[in-house]
């Protein structure tokens, strides 16, 4: 009789215990939205790294970083869980930001840049990706910051950047439009501009499953629509070949200004392609 006391009051302690976890493990569920996805935000540059070419008047690297709150801050508000790869003005190395991406399983990684180029007359916005599957992330983000910003539309591009390449989780990489075009810069420093920029941004990762497969309007890219763009990998380069680069660009952007083709934009320059 004892030994039946026993067992049953053994039992009951099993299946308590056994409850108690299940209704804890409910509770940090209830906690989280969006399937315990985490957002890796990577605000551009840092520190020493202003971003943008020599002489720019606007650091890119303060525009970057205002996006990079303003979107976790509208992320956090909506449930997900946020990390920061910088949340100050601190230069924060590629392979670092690569690393704090990779940590997180179930999670994507926007990296938020704006753009330069010698030509003031250059603008747009445009969405870089490299792994196939960012590429729907990379749609749906493009299609919506360009619904609400009214630079134009500078596409989705396939490309090599070192943080897109060595992330093993969806990554995109977005250009905000060009500080270095007087009305885009206008723009940028706009704050409720920075806040919608950011609200757009968060729409595209709430939309990253439906807005490729549902829409088709030229904002959306396909797979087969996106040639990989050049790119030079600037971990394997050495100081001297990078001034080289540097250099041999400037005279590719003169060349380019006479040019009918379209503006060259920093993308397409090599000492820049480490990170956009
Ligand atoms: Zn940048």
């Amino acid at each position: 009789m004892r030994k039946l006391f026993f067992r049953s009051c053994l039992f009951a302690a099993t299946w308590l215990i056994t409850f108690l976890a299940c209704a804890d493990s409910r509770a940090t569920k209830g906690n989280r939205t969006s399937d315990d996805l985490t957002i890796v935000i990577d605000a551009g540059h840092g520190g020493h790294d202003r971003g943008g070419i020599p002489g720019q008047r606007i650091a890119e690297k303060d525009m970057t970083l205002d996006v990079a709150q303003r979107l976790r801050n509208v992320l956090t508000a909506a449930g997900y869980h946020v990390v920061m790869t910088r949340d100050s003005d601190v230069f924060v190395p590629l392979g670092t930001r690569v690393a704090i991406a990779n940590s997180y399983r179930n999670a994507i990684f926007i990296c938020i840049h704006f753009n330069a180029t010698q030509r003031a007359g250059a603008g747009g916005i445009e969405t870089y990706f490299f792994s196939r599957d960012s590429l729907p992330l990379a749609s749906a983000i493009h299609y919506y910051v360009v619904g609400g910003a009214p630079s134009s539309n500078r596409g989705v591009r396939r490309r090599g950047y070192y943080v897109l390449r060595k992330t093993s989780i969806p990554a995109v990489l977005v250009e905000c439009g060009f500080l270095t075009n007087p009305t885009e810069a206008a723009y940028a420093q706009n704050s409720s501009y920075r806040q919608k920029l950011a609200e757009e941004i968060a729409a595209g990762i709430r939309g990253r499953n439906t807005v490729g497969g549902s829409l088709s309007t030229t904002r959306v890219a396909t797979s087969e629509s996106i040639p990989l763009q050049p790119y030079i990998d600037q971990t394997k380069v050495s100081q001297s070949e990078r001034r080289h680069s540097k250099r041999s660009h400037k005279k590719t952007a003169r060349k380019k200004k006479h040019s009918s083709k379209p503006a060259s934009s920093k993308a397409r320059s090599g000492s820049r392609d480490q990170e956009g």
